[in-house]
């Protein structure tokens, strides 16, 4: 993977961080970004102990001026853009009744169309390069939907589809796009949930644990290396056997 570019959004902590630390270790060089510039900073700092060239640019996916720079920046400063993760994501929880329209519009705002802004930024390299891979991290309640997340397992289920359609429309100039669907990782997002909620996720795992982040970051190495060259518009659930 030596001199592959990979830009991972959201990875400032969390999975993100995870994934981006997994890919610097698999040999790519690593954008990290995300909307909070003194976590950028620091993150793109400790990837320097992986020996990968690494720089971080602070952007909010919601805004396509941003993401359009972030690409600018990635491709000048390294060459191109091979892999794309698009890992931000938020969560504004409360009862379908009690949902305000800012608290749909905004989880809207960055699982969905921020997947878009950077999915459509970056493609226009890939397509003039011939080769590329996206992958979108969805959710299992982006399939099974979810008491309180109205919102959110809209967003992930819209992710799903927006990965089967870029698929097929990327497929001819070499490009693939899938998607991951995690169930019950521990990060600071899950970390504010109630432990009757945590419990009750516990109970329908069969495998009986939470997943770490290091869960999804190899799962997504996999769909980003040339062994996965012929699998596109799937979506590889990565929950303990919650979903199957
Ligand atoms: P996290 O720790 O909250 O990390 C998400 C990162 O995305 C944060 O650093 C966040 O910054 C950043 N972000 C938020 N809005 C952004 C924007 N507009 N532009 C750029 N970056 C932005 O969450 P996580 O658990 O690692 O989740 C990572 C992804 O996995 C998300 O898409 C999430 O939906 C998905 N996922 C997580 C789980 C789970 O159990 N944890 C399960 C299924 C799917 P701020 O902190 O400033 O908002």
């Amino acid at each position: 993977m030596e001199n592959k570019v990979a830009v991972v959004t959201g990875s400032a902590r969390g999975i993100g961080k995870s994934i981006a630390e997994k890919l610097a270790k698999d040999g790519f060089r690593i954008v990290i970004c995300d909307i909070m510039e003194d976590e950028v900073v620091k993150t793109a700092k400790e990837m320097e102990q992986f020996g990968t060239k690494t720089i971080g640019v602070k952007v909010d996916v919601t805004k396509i001026e941003d993401v359009e720079k972030l690409f600018e920046e990635t491709v000048s400063t390294f060459g191109s853009v091979d892999v794309l993760v698009n890992n931000a994501g938020i969560t504004r929880d409360t009862l379908l009744i009690r949902m305000k329209e800012s608290d749909w519009d905004a989880v809207i705002a960055v699982n969905l169309k921020g997947t878009f802004n950077c999915t459509k930024a970056a493609a226009k390299y890939m397509m003039k390069q011939r080769s590329g891979k996206i992958v979108n991290i969805s959710s299992v309640v982006g399939v099974m939907g979810n008491v309180g997340q109205a919102n959110y397992s809209a967003s992930k289920g819209g992710v799903i589809s927006l990965t089967k359609s870029a698929a097929k429309e990327l497929a001819a100039r070499n490009i693939t796009v899938n998607a991951v669907a995690p169930g019950y990782i521990e990060t600071e997002m899950t970390k504010v949930l109630p432990d009757a909620a945590k419990e009750s996720f516990l109970n329908l795992i069969p495998l009986k644990r939470p997943g770490q982040p290091e869960d999804v970051a190899n799962v997504v190495s996999f769909l980003i290396s040339p062994a996965a060259d012929y699998v596109t518009g799937q979506v590889i659930n990565i929950d303990g056997g919650m979903v199957m």
